[in-house]
């Protein structure tokens, strides 16, 4: 039985994340990084090439995962290596998602390749459970939550102020909200009325705390808009609690079947490390694009396209008689 040959695209947290995810799935094998930056530079486990000469191993590689950002990276070389590749990617820019999908559509067709695209937990994970828990509940109404998670675009905005020497901020959930929703009492309820922001700023030396706190509770969009609780810390602390990248959240539906009766139906994730957890789902949804691929099917999917058993490695008798 040979090995499923994986390519990845991009060397940043996801990059890591896969190659190292890899290891996990016995059937796969990874085979080289490409990357836009100078090989040398990168330091990867697997050999790190230049993406220009990404054609020259078409015959060499099963799968590619692009591993690349949504705003800017995605967009380009998705369309692009779909031509020549069956991809899977976790592009997250909900809005869209339905033009990136067209995109990857047209060049998986023309090259006969498969694509699935927004892998990962949100959209990804999230999406299978509120498309399930809408199925199988029509009368109801379906809550995302997030965090507790580290916002990479936040921390940034912290960083930026002076007196900042190190900052990280984390959305939260607000117990009330989530109390509310879990009951049933169908509140609506806006972004900011279900999250809380928790930043951790190391200050310099001399540099006026109150100061700094007012410019982050203060600051448009970014945090003005939303419950900030500002705490600082000493640099050791901060060395010590705030190197990971955790996130999570909750899909919870709560609805009435046909007597009347209160229906809640929820789907949790606590995710020490995002990358990690996002970049081992990726890995596994390559299994459906080798399987969708030998069935002859061409094009883009999504993870609601494709069916439960072709992310496994049993075959769909041994998964019935183990997990129906
Ligand atoms: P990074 O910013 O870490 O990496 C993106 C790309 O930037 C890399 O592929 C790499 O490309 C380049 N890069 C990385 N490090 C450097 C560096 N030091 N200098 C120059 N370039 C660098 O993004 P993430 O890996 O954290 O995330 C990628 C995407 O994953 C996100 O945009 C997000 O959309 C998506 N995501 C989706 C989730 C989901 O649930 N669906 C969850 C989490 C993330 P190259 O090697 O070619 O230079």
């Amino acid at each position: 039985n040979q090995k499923i040959r994986i390519g990845l695209v991009g060397y940043g947290n996801i990059g890591r994340g896969v190659e190292l995810a890899i290891n996990q799935f016995p059937d796969m094998e990874g085979i080289a990084v490409f990357t836009r930056r100078n090989p040398a530079e990168v330091n990867s486990v697997l050999p790190a090439i230049k993406i220009d000469d990404i054609l020259n191993y078409k015959n060499d590689i099963d799968v590619l995962i692009l591993c690349g950002g949504s705003a800017t990276d995605l967009p380009q070389q998705g369309p692009e290596l779909a031509k020549h590749f069956s991809t899977i990617d976790s592009y997250d820019n909900h809005a869209k998602i339905p033009a990136y999908f067209e995109d990857m559509d047209n060049s998986a067709k023309e090259g006969q390749n498969v694509s699935i695209i927004s892998v990962g937990w949100d959209p990804g994970l999230f999406s299978i459970n509120r498309a399930l828990f809408e199925a199988v509940l029509p009368v109801g109404q379906t809550y995302t939550f997030w965090g507790k998670g580290l916002s990479q675009g936040h921390s940034d905005a912290i960083r930026r102020i002076t007196g900042v020497k190190k900052g990280v901020q984390y959305t939260v959930p607000l117990d009330q909200a989530l109390e509310k929703v879990r009951k049933g009492l169908n509140p609506s309820l806006s972004t900011r009325e279900k999250h809380i922001r928790i930043c951790y700023v190391v200050s310099d030396e001399g540099a006026d705390q109150s100061k700094i706190e007012q410019t982050i509770k203060t600051m448009p969009n970014y945090f003005e808009p939303y419950e900030t609780v500002v705490h600082f810390i000493d640099e050791e602390q901060f060395e010590k609690d705030h190197q990971q990248m955790p996130h999570g959240g909750f899909v919870i539906r709560t609805g009435e079947s046909g007597a009347g009766s209160k229906q809640k139906a929820e789907f949790q994730l606590d995710l020490e490390s995002n990358p990690e957890f996002t970049s081992s789902v990726l890995v596994a949804y390559v299994r459906a694009a080798v399987k969708f691929k030998k069935e002859g099917k061409t094009g883009a999917f999504s993870v609601l396209d494709v069916p439960m058993s072709y992310l496994s490695d049993k075959s769909p008798e041994q998964l019935r008689k183990e997990l129906l």
